[in-house]
């Protein structure tokens, strides 16, 4: 049994509890936080808070630290880019963001060259991937998957249905977004065991009954759904998708802001299918930390943007390049491969929790994007969302930091350098925080 030794406090501690009531006065209620963690400082996979409690950092920023917290070499190019220059705008060239360019092109799934757009987060890379689509297909329309997220900005958040709160207050948001089921082997919609073929034919009936496919742009697509659940989808979907894009000239965009740079084992997790899309969205993981997003896309395909097509203020932002950089360098050569070893052990033991406790429904993923799904019934599979919920409240309280997704999925997506002892460790704690919920504590 582990002991929860490195909490001293009763959590909130004290100066956690000042600063939660300052942050109450002059911050907007609308983030999502589900327990009181105030942060103090973090050296990779640990971090700590403002009354000196130490955690596991299995949320990682949500799936954002992928160098871990204060990588020396991450650091050390932030405070190098620092000390020449800030800011200069993307209306100029400098060392850091051709870099970046060149390392995204020699890493880009896309079988061909490639060409990035920079700017400064997930929702915005999305924005820009769709303007693109728009922009060298002359067509309006397009696909999305229920369960999808893609950000919260009115582009974006047109596609976003992870949770229907997201929507409520900000309708109409753009038109011409139709929703399909996202294939999900453990809830399946469609009858048959292939979900993903279901998937296909149900799009073809769309493409002959209400969406012309000649209209259709792109279809946008997670290789992994994220906040939906963390949802792997069956071998051949996404080549199916491959196809049925090329048959009608469709352009595939791959959301990759959670599942990319590392994440999942390979750099990208289309590439666990070999799945190349037309264009693809980064952010997360990409400047471990530094507010970075990126369109990657075909050559072909970017290279079609004419001067003034689409721009920003800070796209390039030497330091957040120099980040991004660094964290490309550490995760091509090192750390995905980490993240593929250290998952599966991973992956191997919560398969061992799930076999004394009849209430994990499933454990799934890739590499360290890693799903336990809690039910209420092994039969019926109903979603635990209240169990879900106290069993990341309880890990909080024993020092593991944990985040859920879908409707009753606890999500691990530490740091990818993280250690094997710390996975242990980690599954100690989930263990013990799962008997303290189930014993209703
Ligand atoms: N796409 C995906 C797949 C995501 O998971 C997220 C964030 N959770 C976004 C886009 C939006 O990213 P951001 O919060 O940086 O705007």
């Amino acid at each position: 049994m582990p002991n929860a030794a490195h909490i001293k406090t009763a959590l909130p501690g004290p100066k956690a509890q000042a600063m939660i009531a300052r942050d109450a006065e002059v911050i907007s209620p609308s983030y999502p936080r589900d327990y009181p963690f105030v942060m103090s400082h973090g050296r990779g996979t640990e971090v700590w808070d403002v009354d000196g409690n130490r955690f596991l950092d299995f949320a990682a920023g949500i799936a954002v630290c992928s160098t871990g917290h204060a990588h020396p070499r991450v650091v050390a190019a932030v405070k190098a880019a620092a000390d020449q220059f800030l800011h200069i705008s993307s209306d100029y060239w400098h060392e850091e963001m051709v870099g970046l360019g060149e390392r995204l092109a020699k890493v880009a799934p896309m079988g061909g060259p490639a060409m990035s757009f920079l700017c400064q987060s997930g929702t915005e890379a999305v924005e820009g991937a769709l303007k693109l689509a728009r922009y060298v297909t002359g067509r309006q329309r397009f696909i999305g998957f229920l369960g999808g997220f893609h950000g919260r900005t009115m582009g974006s958040l047109s596609f976003t249905s992870s949770k229907y709160t997201q929507q409520i207050g900000y309708a109409p948001t753009m038109p011409g977004v139709t929703h399909v089921p996202y294939p999900n082997p453990y809830r399946p919609l469609f009858a048959g065991a292939d979900q993903g073929k279901a998937v296909l034919d149900y799009i073809r009936m769309l493409f002959e009954r209400s969406v012309p496919a000649s209209e259709v742009a792109a279809i946008l697509v997670e290789p992994i759904q994220g906040e939906g659940g963390y949802i792997v989808p069956p071998d051949g979907f996404l080549a199916g998708l491959r196809a049925l894009c090329d048959q009608h000239g469709i352009l595939l965009i791959f959301d990759e802001v959670q599942s990319g740079t590392g994440r999942t084992g390979k750099m990208f997790a289309c590439e666990h299918w070999g799945v190349a899309p037309d264009i693809m969205t980064l952010a997360k993981g990409l400047g471990s930390g530094l507010p970075i997003g990126a369109i990657v896309a075909k050559k072909s395909l970017m290279s079609q943007w004419k001067r003034g097509a689409h721009g920003n203020t800070y796209g390039g932002n030497p330091i957040a390049c120099a980040a991004a950089n660094a964290t490309i360098d550490l995760v091509s050569s090192v750390f995905a491969d980490n993240a593929a070893q250290v998952g599966t052990h991973f992956m191997s033991r919560l398969h061992e929790l799930a076999a004394d406790h009849p209430c994990i429904g499933e454990v799934r993923g890739k590499g360290l994007m890693i799903g336990m799904e809690l039910v209420e019934d092994d039969a019926a599979r109903t979603p635990a969302r209240t169990l879900c919920d106290a069993v990341i409240t309880r890990a909080f309280h024993n020092g593991l930091l944990l985040l859920s997704c879908g409707t009753s999925t606890v999500r691990f997506m530490p740091p990818l350098n993280v250690s094997v002892a710390q996975i242990d460790e980690a599954v100690a704690l989930l263990r013990l925080s799962l008997d303290q919920a189930l014993a209703g504590g």
